[in-house]
Order: C-alpha cells, then sequence, then structure tokens
C-alpha cells in the first residue's frame, strides 16, 4: 500500500528527514512517535505531496507519487486529517463533509460513504446541519476524519489527532479508527500520545532527529531502550 525508502527532505540547507523507510499495508494501522521536532508532521507532508522530497521515493499501490503534487497524490487513494483539523467552521457539517468527496470515484457513492460516516460518528449525524464552528474539539477531529474518509482513500495519514482531545473523546476517535483499519484501509498515524499510539497500532517506527532509528511491533517499540527513554520518559 504505502511503501517509503529513502525518503529525504529539507527545509532551505537544513535537513529534516534522512533516509526514512517504511511501510504500510492495507488494514494495518502504524504509528511514528519521536520528540518534538522529529520531523513527524514533515513526514506526512512528504508522503502527501506537500512538502518536496530532496531524495528517496514514495509509492502506493505500486505508484511512484514522488514528484507529484498534494492533489495528484489524492488521486492515488490518500487523504490527510491534517495537524489542527483544518474544518470550514462557517459551512455545515454534512457540507465539510461533501467537500471530501471530490474524486470522482467518491462522488458517484457520496451517499452511501456518508450514511457510513453518520455509523462510525453517531454524533456527526446528530449535528449534520449545524455550523461546524460550533462543534466541539473531538467532534471537529470526527468531522476532519469523516472529510477524509469521504475521500474513499486507501491510505489515511492522521497527524496528531490527539492533540488537545480529553480522554473519553480520543476513545471514540481512536474506536472508529480501530474500525476503519478492520474494514482494510491502511492508516499512517502521527501522535505526541505516544501510550495511545502504541495501543493502537500494531506497528510502528521511532523517529529522531528525522532519521527512523527503531522499528517494529509496538510491543518490541515499547522495550526498546530508545522509546522509553526519548519519548515513554522512563
Ligand atoms: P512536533 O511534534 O513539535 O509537531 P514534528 O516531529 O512534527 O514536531 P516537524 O514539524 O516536522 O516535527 O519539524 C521537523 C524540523 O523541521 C524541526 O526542526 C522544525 O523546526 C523544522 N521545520 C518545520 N517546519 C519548518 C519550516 N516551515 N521552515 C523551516 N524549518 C521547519
Amino acid at each position: 500500500m504505502l511503501e517509503v525508502r529513502g525518503l529525504a527532505a529539507r527545509y532551505g540547507d537544513a535537513p529534516a528527514l534522512s533516509d526514512v523507510t517504511l511501510s504500510v499495508d492495507p488494514g494495518e494501522l502504524v504509528c511514528i512517535v519521536g520528540p518534538n521536532g522529529a520531523g513527524k508532521t514533515t513526514l506526512v507532508h512528504t508522503i502527501a505531496g506537500l512538502h518536496p522530497a530532496a531524495g528517496g521515493t514514495v509509492h502506493i499501490g505500486g505508484t511512484d507519487v514522488t514528484a507529484l503534487p498534494g492533489h495528484k497524490v489524492c488521486q492515488h487513494g490518500v487523504a490527510t486529517v491534517p495537524e489542527g483539523r483544518r474544518i470550514f467552521g462557517h459551512m455545515s457539517v454534512r457540507d465539510n463533509l461533501l467537500l471530501g468527496a471530490y474524486r470522482r470515484e467518491a462522488r458517484r457513492v457520496h451517499r452511501r460513504t456518508e450514511g457510513e460516516i453518520y455509523q462510525l460518528f453517531p454524533r456527526l449525524s446528530e449535528r449534520r446541519g449545524q455550523r461546524a464552528g460550533s462543534l466541539s474539539g473531538g467532534e471537529q477531529q470526527m468531522l476532519a476524519i469523516g472529510r477524509a474518509l469521504m475521500a474513499k482513500p486507501r491510505l489515511l495519514l492522521l497527524d496528531e489527532p490527539s492533540l488537545g482531545l480529553a480522554p473519553v473523546v480520543l476513545d471514540e476517535v481512536f474506536d472508529a479508527l480501530a474500525r476503519v483499519t478492520a474494514s482494510g484501509l491502511g492508516v499512517l498515524l502521527v501522535e505526541q500520545d505516544v501510550e495511545r499510539a502504541l495501543d493502537a497500532a500494531g506497528r510502528g517506527y521511532l523517529l529522531i532527529e528525522g532519521r527512523i532509528v527503531a522499528g517494529g511491533s509496538t510491543a518490541e517499540l515499547r522495550d526498546a531502550d530508545q522509546v522509553r527513554q526519548r519519548v515513554l520518559g522512563m
């Protein structure tokens, strides 16, 4: 599904990612954990075509998308839930969802997909006519995920979905992610709540200063000295 090999990215002369290699299979939730400034957001942006790669490759379902701009990468089935959610506050919940269905295949089935999203997040169904800006932070996160799912992606990239949310809402968000993953979607989750990320994922990678320094099952990661010292604070 997603194959990243030797990926590099920079801001001017400053390297932000070096030699990043990782993969996500269909039906798999893979997490990236790492301290602040490790390059997690840059990694999501570079995979999604929102930041240029300075080296290496990104393949989606076998197709090389490394040099494609963001709107073309979307057409290969990649949807991003950005940090800070970026929903359109003045528009209704439903209109925010419909904006997600911009791919031709997604537009054709948007009514059915919309129904599936309301099943996944019943709170959005109750509030479908309401201004999105009036939703709670947790509901806005659900809406951002719902909007991404409206594109019928094969791969979902999530940047820090837990940011600023109460634990009880996070349970709902992560339950939903487990369900969409079980339906066959590949999910790459970048998360500063390391405990929650390791609970939710099957596999993961530790990113430090733009490099992958450990990778494996979440059980292996929990035991890795670098994870314990650098992100779990043990
Ligand atoms: P956080 O968890 O704090 O969001 P992160 O792991 O997502 O951090 P990035 O935001 O990808 O890390 O940043 C990686 C490095 O690139 C940092 O050193 C950061 O200061 C730098 N950086 C990020 N965005 C820019 C930019 N627009 N211009 C210059 N440097 C940047």
